[in-house]
């Protein structure tokens, strides 16, 4: 696989440097059958090192599960070796079953087929609550 030339796939760049394996297995690229290409520490005139993911299929990736390890990366949609679409990520309002409430008292730790939900409370630091407990999450 060429990595600098994708036919028809996504390339997921700005990840901060080191987390694009938290990506890749957030995702579960391992179990595609395509090719898949982690660039680790990419020279970035903005972020100075970057990791890189190019997916060489056409195919939904989870936004929200990407913004919440990593709010700046871009997804360029690639298509006939052309970028087709760039969408920009950003902090999700909500995640589901991405983290796990920390709080033994919470409800999610005894009914445990609840679902794992978090509420962006503070956009700027980054806070997610617990939907049940408010409790937040590190
Ligand atoms: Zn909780």
């Amino acid at each position: 696989m060429n990595i600098d030339s994708i036919k028809n796939g996504i390339v997921i760049d700005h990840i901060t440097a080191k987390k694009g394996m938290e990506i890749y297995e957030a995702l579960n690229l391992k179990n595609l059958d395509c090719s898949v290409a982690i660039i680790t520490n990419a020279k970035s005139q903005k972020m100075g090192k970057k990791d890189i993911i190019k997916i060489d299929k056409e195919m939904d990736v989870d936004i929200d599960k990407i913004g919440f390890i990593e709010p700046n990366a871009t997804i360029n949609i690639v298509k006939d070796g052309k970028l087709q679409k760039k969408l920009k990520i950003d902090l999700p309002e909500k995640i589901v079953n991405l983290a796990k409430c920390q709080n033994p008292r919470c409800i999610t730790s005894v009914e445990r087929d609840l679902d794992q939900i978090f509420i962006l409370t503070d956009k700027e630091k980054q806070i997610y609550r617990c939907k049940y407990c408010e409790m937040s999450l590190k």
